[in-house]
C-alpha cells in the first residue's frame, strides 16, 4: 500500500468520521485514525484481527472476512459487533461464530 501522505489522510479522515459507512471499502482506511487523524496506525501485537492507533491508542477491528474475503472494519456501521464471538459481523452475514446452514 502507497503511504499516504498528511493532506489526503487529513481529507479522508474528515469526511469517514461523519460518514462511516464505506470505511471497511476503503483501504486507506486501515492506515488512519478515525479518533486522532493519525496515520500511524499498526497492527495491534496479539490480536491478528485489530490495528492500534500508535499516537492515541485507540484499537479497531479490521480483517478479512473469513467466509467472502471482504473488509471488515469495527468502525463501519455496516459491521456491528457479534455480542456471541466478539468479532465484527461482515455484510455477508459471517463473523467469529460457525456458521450453521441452518441458521
Ligand atoms: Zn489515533
Ligand atoms: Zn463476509
Ligand atoms: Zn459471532
Amino acid at each position: 500500500m502507497e503511504t499516504l501522505d498528511r493532506a489526503t489522510a487529513k481529507l479522508l479522515y474528515e469526511h469517514y468520521r461523519k460518514h462511516r459507512d464505506g470505511i471497511r471499502n476503503k483501504p486507506e482506511m486501515a492506515s488512519i485514525c478515525l479518533i486522532c487523524a493519525s496515520i500511524q496506525v499498526i497492527p495491534k501485537v496479539g490480536d491478528p484481527h485489530m490495528l492500534v492507533c500508535r499516537n492515541c491508542n485507540f484499537a479497531f477491528y479490521r480483517y478479512e472476512c473469513s467466509a467472502c474475503g471482504a473488509t471488515v472494519d469495527g468502525r463501519d456501521p455496516l459491521n456491528p459487533g457479534c455480542a456471541v464471538c466478539g468479532l465484527r459481523v461482515c455484510t455477508c452475514g459471517a463473523c467469529g461464530c460457525p456458521t450453521e446452514d441452518s441458521l
